[in-house]
């Protein structure tokens, strides 16, 4: 008896060895109604796509039978179009916190805000997001575990913190001296070797893209404006350092004189881009750069004006602003120049991201493919990830979403997701 039982047991250990291997080889058979492979191109008819272990291993017209063993995913009655990117998120933040929350909040509890931001935002259709500013080690924290499997979420593109100018827009104030002193984040620099060791710094802690403040900011206290913060020689250091390093450059700013130095400087993206001139979108234009012009971030800005969220200073930056919405996205797609979707969650719900959908067709003039392709091919070769996500094609991750009705005639239904896959693995 003993040594049936033994036989057993090691029958038993050598089950659960060989299971896991195996069982890794996964097929996925997606059977989808309507396919867009490709918000460049017209729409397909009824699409088969097998997955293989997480990557897109074919997608054929009609509805193939699944071969033996596969799990299949019925989207029949529904389009399948690629996950959505967002290039401009910050998901250790949450919408109307007063600017003193700085002081209170530690990291750990941020991070886990930040994974409750990620699920939430991967329901919702985006696959890939761009996080453009978190406190110290939060941001890489969160993409580790994400990319481990730990927790679910989007994959992530990661800035840490942002570079910012003494005083400027990313840096501490609104506090008395030794708070401020306490509170000081090492992401301010002063001169081009400063600015250069700070990318440095970042590029040593995990960072896949780099972000500066080139002006102020609307929700900042105290930053001197909207104007330009950097010199040019700062941002010359900080952009050709980073670009060294084979990091991209990620700038915000608002100031027409901000951007075009930002822009001079070689920058990939001006975020915002409020007040950009004609001659500076032909510059960007000229350059090659891309605008993200995060139109939701005004659309949270609006609903929380005179609700005693924003200090009167604030408050004046926002109505500035908000006269000008869209002037600059709407310039830039009409000069040629990429335009690419990014959202600023955090300064409204994180999950509202398609919303940007709809700001862009109706306040920006883009059609409906086009907003689309923003957020997937466009957005993918600004991430310089277009060989690996943003379209449904052989060989890229296995990353989609599903909708019910046409999104290539009504953006809208992209604010009701009904299926998400990222890498290949059902959100749920
Ligand atoms: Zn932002």
């Amino acid at each position: 008896m003993p040594t049936r039982l033994l036989a057993f047991l090691l029958l038993l250990v050598a089950g659960f060895a060989g299971v896991p291997a195996a069982a890794e080889a996964e097929t996925i058979v997606v059977h989808a109604g309507r396919l867009i492979a490709d918000a460049g191109r017209p729409a397909q008819g009824p699409s088969t796509i097998t997955i293989v272990d997480g990557r897109i291993q074919s997608v054929t017209a009609g509805t193939d039978p699944a071969p033996q063993g596969a799990r299949v995913i019925d989207l029949s009655s529904r389009t399948v179009l690629p996950g959505l990117i967002d290039a401009h998120v910050h998901f250790m933040s949450v919408p109307g916190s007063a600017y003193w929350r700085e002081a209170v909040e530690t990291d750990d509890y941020m991070t886990l805000v930040g994974a409750h931001n990620a699920l939430t935002t991967l329901r919702a259709g985006f696959t890939t997001v761009r996080d453009l500013g978190s406190g110290g080690t939060t941001g890489f924290a969160l993409k580790r575990a994400i990319d481990e499997g730990l927790i679910p979420g989007p994959r992530m593109l990661v800035s840490g913190t942002p570079l910012s100018t003494i005083g400027g827009h990313g840096d501490v104030a609104g506090f008395r001296p030794e708070v401020i002193a306490a509170l000081d984040g090492h992401n301010t620099c002063t001169g081009a070797d400063q600015c250069a060791a700070r990318v440095r710094e970042l590029a040593r802690a995990g960072a896949d893209v780099v972000k500066f403040m080139a002006t102020g900011g609307v929700l900042s206290q105290g930053d001197r404006g909207l104007g330009q913060s950097f010199t040019d020689a700062e941002m010359r250091a900080i952009i050709d350092t980073a670009h060294m390093l084979g990091l991209k450059v990620a700038a915000h700013a608002h100031a027409d004189e901000g951007i075009a130095a930002a822009v001079r400087a070689g920058v990939d993206s001006i975020e915002h881009g409020t007040f950009a001139s004609p001659a500076t979108i032909q510059l960007m234009r000229q350059r090659g750069t891309t605008l993200v012009p995060t139109l939701m971030a005004f659309v949270g800005i609006r609903e929380r004006l005179g609700q005693h969220v924003y200090t009167p200073l604030v408050e004046s930056k926002v109505r500035m602003t908000l006269e000008v919405v869209a002037r600059a996205a709407r310039l830039a797609h009409s000069a040629g120049v990429p335009v690419v979707f990014g959202t600023d969650a955090a300064v409204y719900d994180h999950g509202r991201n398609a919303g940007e959908f709809v700001e862009l067709v109706e306040r920006a003039g883009l059609t409906p493919a086009q907003a689309i392709a923003s957020a997937t091919t466009g957005a993918a070769r600004l991430l310089g990830l277009q060989d690996e996500i943003g379209r449904i094609a052989p060989g890229m991750s296995a990353d989609l979403i599903a909708v019910d009705g046409d999104p290539l005639a009504d953006v809208r239904v992209l604010q009701q997701v009904r299926f998400v896959m990222v890498r290949g693995h059902v959100a749920d």
